[in-house]
């Protein structure tokens, strides 16, 4: 063994239940590789029951992993077990991405912000003083908007199916941000303002395999002043935003989305900014 060698393992990975088809581990070590940091990078996908978090979240601590990704069913229910949340998190009340501060380890949201910067980067729009549109106030949609909210948007319409939810969203933003906020019930065919700067579908309608549902809403009300965006990555050709695109709105897949969310939580682990390029060709290799 040369003198420098070092062969130390610095863990990163994904607690969740399910875990075995989730893709997140091929785009992090494509980019580990990327950046010659494959040798002792891992990005690991393990399986946690709900009623093993807490034990999970000890280990990982003295194990010293680097951070975690949280997926279904753990978002909410590791709040408790961490020691600091980041301001936007503890809005949302979700993690989806754990990271160390020495022995602290600190609770982050990175979806609503690979959405920010895929609008910012990809459709060149700054969210400052925009009119959105939300169909869907699960937990995708409400990091979006908070994070959409806390940039500075003039107005989010949130447009869900259950009033439970959606009422829900509208209360947290209008309680906590400066943005204007108002809730529709989903009727079929529901209509939205003309003036809309920007769609978003947060639903999880036309995932995979389900690929050839479209949200029923009334599509004449989609203009070609619009960005039309859909939290779908797989397939990213979404119906939804194949319409948008046939009606001349510029359009935003949620692959993109997901490949900066992960870019965020990988420089937080390592300090470094991984090729947003090759993540999405990784990703892009294993889905449908
Ligand atoms: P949730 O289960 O928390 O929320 C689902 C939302 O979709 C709810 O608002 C639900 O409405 C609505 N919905 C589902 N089916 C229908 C339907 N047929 N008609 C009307 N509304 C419907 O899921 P998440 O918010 O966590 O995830 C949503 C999608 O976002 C998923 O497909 C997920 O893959 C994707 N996602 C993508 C990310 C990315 O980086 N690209 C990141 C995170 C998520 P109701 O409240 O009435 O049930």
């Amino acid at each position: 063994m040369s003198e420098d060698a070092n062969y130390k393992s610095e863990l990163v990975g994904v607690f969740g239940h399910p875990v075995a088809e989730n893709p997140t581990i091929v785009m992090i070590e494509a980019a580990f590789r990327d950046l010659n940091l494959n040798l002792n990078w891992r990005y690991l996908n393990i399986e946690v029951l709900p009623e093993d978090l807490q034990t999970a979240v000890v280990g990982l601590r003295s194990m010293q992993f680097k951070g975690i990704n949280l997926t279904i069913p753990h978002k909410v229910n590791v709040l408790p077990f961490l020691d600091r949340l980041a301001p936007d998190a503890k809005l949302m009340g979700a993690v989806n991405t754990v990271r160390r501060e020495g022995d602290l380890l600190i609770g982050e949201n990175t979806d609503g912000k690979g959405f920010l910067r895929s609008l910012r980067d990809d459709a060149g729009l700054d969210p400052s003083g925009k009119r959105v549109v939300f169909l869907g106030a699960g937990g995708a949609a409400r990091a979006m908007a908070i994070e959409l909210a806390l940039s500075g948007a003039e107005s989010i319409l949130i447009i869900n199916r259950s009033a439970e939810r959606g009422e829900s969203l509208n209360r947290l933003i209008k309680e906590n941000t400066s943005c204007e906020s108002e809730y529709l019930p989903w009727v079929s065919g529901v209509s939205f303002p003309s003036d809309t700067d920007v769609l978003v579908n947060a639903t999880s309608i036309g995932l995979f395999p389900n690929v050839t549902e479209k949200a029923d809403i009334n599509y004449d009300c989609i203009s070609r002043d619009m960005v039309v965006c859909d939290v779908i990555p797989n397939p990213p050709k979404t119906p939804f935003l194949a319409v948008a695109n046939a009606r001349g709105a510029r359009t935003l897949d949620g692959l993109g989305m997901l490949v900066y969310q992960g870019a965020i939580a990988f420089r937080m682990w390592t300090g470094q900014e991984p090729s947003v390029e090759v993540m999405k060709e990784a990703l892009e290799s294993v889905f449908q």
